[in-house]
Formats: C-alpha cells, sequence, structure tokens
C-alpha cells in the first residue's frame, strides 16, 4: 500500500514516513499544500495523512478541493488542532480520521492500516485467499498456517493482489501501489517480484491474464 504524507514539518513528516517504510508502506511526502494537492490528485494513493496547516494551501481547502473532484482516497487528519469544531469540521470536509498531536506512531499505522482495508472491502483484520492468510497489522503473510518469508517489495505485492483477490489488477495499478514516486518504475520488476513470489507460494496461485495483469483467484484452495 502507498500512502501520501501531507506534512510541511520536516523533522515530522521524515519521522512518520520512515515508522510507516519499516511497517512496510510505500511513502511519499509533500511540505506544501500544492504539492500534495497535485500528488493525491495525479497518483492512486491507498490513505493520505493530513496536516491542517500547511503553507501553500490549507489542507482543508486541500481535502474540500479532492472531495469536490471526487477523488476518494481515505484521508486522516494529523494536527495540533484538538478542538471539537474543528474535527467537526474536518468530517464534514470529508476526512475519514483524525488525530491529534502529539500521537503515537503505532496508532497511526494501526488507523492507517484500519483505513486502507476498509477502503478495500474488508472489515476483519485478517485476510484469507484460500491457503494464504494476511495479517493486515503486523503485514505477516502464512500459507497453510506457515509464516513466508518475504522482501519489502513480495510483501506490498502480495498484500495487494490479496486486498483485491478475485479482480484481475494490471501492472501499472500494481506498480502505482508498490513503488514511492521517485521509484523508477519498471514493469520487468513488478514481473520479476510477481515471478519470485510464484517461486515461494506456488506457480498456480497468481494467475496471469494475458495482456492484462494479475489475479489471485479469490477460490485458490
Ligand atoms: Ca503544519
Amino acid at each position: 500500500m502507498r500512502i501520501l504524507i501531507a506534512e510541511d514539518e520536516v523533522k515530522l513528516a521524515a519521522e512518520v514516513a520512515g515508522f510507516l517504510r519499516n511497517a512496510g508502506m510505500a511513502v511519499d511526502c509533500a511540505a506544501n499544500g500544492v504539492d500534495a494537492s497535485h500528488l493525491a490528485e495525479t497518483e492512486p494513493y491507498d490513505a493520505m495523512v493530513l496536516d491542517l496547516g500547511l503553507p501553500g494551501m490549507d489542507g482543508m481547502a486541500l481535502l474540500t478541493n479532492l472531495r469536490s473532484k471526487d477523488i476518494r482516497v481515505p484521508v486522516l487528519i494529523l494536527t495540533a488542532r484538538d478542538r471539537f469544531a474543528d474535527k467537526a469540521a474536518g468530517f464534514r470536509a470529508g476526512a475519514d480520521d483524525y488525530l491529534t498531536k502529539p500521537f503515537q506512531l503505532e496508532e497511526l499505522l494501526l488507523r492507517l492500516q484500519a483505513l486502507v482495508r476498509r477502503a478495500a472491502g474488508h472489515a476483519h483484520s485478517e485476510i484469507r485467499v484460500g491457503a494464504l492468510a494476511l495479517d493486515t497489522t503486523s503485514g505477516v503473510a502464512t500459507l497453510d498456517a506457515m509464516p513466508l518469508r518475504l522482501t519489502a517489495l513480495e510483501r506490498r505485492v502480495l498484500t495487494y493482489l490479496m486486498m483485491h483477490a478475485g479482480r484481475t489488477i494490471s501492472r501499472t495499478e500494481l506498480s502505482e501501489h508498490v513503488y514511492e514516486h521517485d521509484h523508477d518504475r519498471d514493469f520487468n520488476s513488478i514481473e520479476v517480484i510477481v515471478s519470485r513470489l510464484r517461486r515461494k507460494l506456488g506457480r498456480e496461485r497468481i494467475e496471469t491474464t494475458r495482456g492484462e495483469g494479475y489475479r489471485l483467484p479469490d477460490h485458490a484452495a
């Protein structure tokens, strides 16, 4: 999953980004409202962390603008503004969650994970696809209850395919959700990651739809 952090406190943004990356997420950062708005409109993020006091464009205006354009990315407002009136305004503008500073990184992570799985249509924190299981809070994936040893990119690809099991996912879509913005995207490397995953999971678990992409059959045994 890929997250956008809109935060002008550079140290805090780096700290949050490091923590989320460590938990397996791809993370892009924007230090002003204009860049954040542009990224949110052009890249399909799985969730966005939004500070309200941003230079260039205020977070609330940014969010209102995104929703007016029907951009549905789950948005968690992360701000020092802790008055009820601010929270109510945030939810009215289209926020999905609201966390006030100071906060625990672990709590931010749990909230983001819940937003992402909810947006993909999963109520339970564990996703099962046949013999595959994914604990979306710990990131641990198992096959027949045996933990899989995966690299960060393999885990991101498998997580995205499991979250969207049954649907054919194009290589473009996969790369947009597993690579960070400045990463040199290369369809071959998605192919390489999928082939490494197949060696670990069994070839038949990830179907190739010729010319279209990959699919995890949701009936997979
Ligand atoms: Ca700020």
